[in-house]
């Protein structure tokens, strides 16, 4: 039995990161991690969870360090065999260790099991440690309104194919939470942040992973009613995103590309936002009104660094672990 209770909401590659560091720190069974699954997508007839497997693969040992996603020593026969069918889509990585993760996943979702109950049957294998729950066991997938280049119309597209297909792009106009209204947080989700001691928004995208994990039915609520701190870690330093293309979400929704303004947009618990505290990189002279902001170095280049900003995350959450 564990004393403290933590739930993070994490994206992939910057809440898998964080979520490295919050084990050294923190017993593992101690922490709940609540993940994305917007960019959840099916192709080839297998459904590929791209966030939970960054999340489980990292923890697990099993990830590409390099890239950040997919596995270690991965091959690539199946995608060249497939392109060789002229077989769409040809422009999503699938690595053939990858498939298998697909596959037993696939099998078993057709069986009938919960996202959820799948997870924890991949988990089974990696051992992540930490609890890892599926946002919702709900279809929700991210589409994004771009300008459709042969008609000028505006159209819709997955989440994937802007990202990954078209690098970010083509100009967004909306991102849209297909199958949302029918979603509900998974089991245990609303429970984990009912009896949270502190609850992190990891350094992960705030609109395409954090905010869609909010616009689950439910799941902001249930965050808003948690007995925990609430503290986020900002993913832009230095005025720029760490990696990845959250520079091309952010102004989507109004929100200025800097630590000052994504905390802002969570805004402050005592005002109807989310955050207790916030962190921001050392120097950032950021300011968000009725929030401790605390400026810690905040770039995940080490294990070392990664667990002080975990250990800076539970601080500001007045969290005190023995040892
Ligand atoms: P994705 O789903 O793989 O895109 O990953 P996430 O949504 O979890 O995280 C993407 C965000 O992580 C990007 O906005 C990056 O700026 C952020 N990020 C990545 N590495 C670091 C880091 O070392 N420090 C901080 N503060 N943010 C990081
Ligand atoms: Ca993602």
């Amino acid at each position: 039995m564990s004393f403290v209770e933590i739930v993070v909401l994490a994206g992939g590659v910057g809440g898998a990161r964080f979520l490295t560091g919050l084990r050294e720190v923190a017993p593992p069974s101690s922490v709940t991690a609540v993940v994305n699954t917007g960019d959840d997508v099916t192709m080839h007839g297998l459904r590929i969870c791209p966030d939970l497997d960054t999340v489980v693969y990292t923890l697990g040992g099993g990830i590409d360090p390099e890239r950040g996603w997919g596995r270690a020593g991965e091959s690539w026969t199946v995608k060249e065999e497939l392109a060789a069918y002229g077989a769409e889509p040809t422009w999503f990585g699938l690595g053939d260790r990858d498939l298998a993760t697909h596959l037993v996943r696939t099998r078993m979702l057709d069986a009938g099991y919960p996202l959820s109950d799948v997870t924890a049957a991949l988990a089974d294998r990696w051992q992540p440690g930490v609890t890892v729950l599926p946002m919702s066991d709900q279809r929700v997938e991210t589409h994004v309104v771009v300008d459709d280049p042969a008609t000028g119309r505006r159209t819709a597209v997955h989440f994937q194919e802007w990202w990954v297909r078209h690098r970010a792009e083509p100009q967004a106009h909306a991102f849209v939470q297909v199958g949302a209204e029918q979603a509900r947080p998974a089991p245990g989700v609303v429970e984990a942040l009912a009896r949270a001691d502190a609850v992190v928004l990891a350094p992960s995208n705030p609109v395409v992973s954090v905010g869609t994990i909010l616009g689950v039915p439910g799941l902001r609520d249930a965050l808003l009613a948690t007995p925990g701190r609430v503290v986020g870690i900002s993913p832009v330093v230095d005025g720029g995103v760490v990696r990845g293309m959250a520079d091309r979400c952010l102004p989507v929704l109004g929100v200025e590309v800097s630590a000052e303004g994504v905390g802002r947009h969570y805004g402050a618990r005592s005002d109807g936002g989310l955050l207790d505290a916030w962190l921001v990189h050392t120097g950032d002279p950021a300011q968000v009104p009725g929030v401790d902001v605390r400026a810690v170095p905040l770039l995940m280049s080490s294990p070392e660094a990664t667990a002080a900003m975990a250990r800076a995350a539970l601080d500001a959450a007045g969290v005190r672990l023995d040892g």
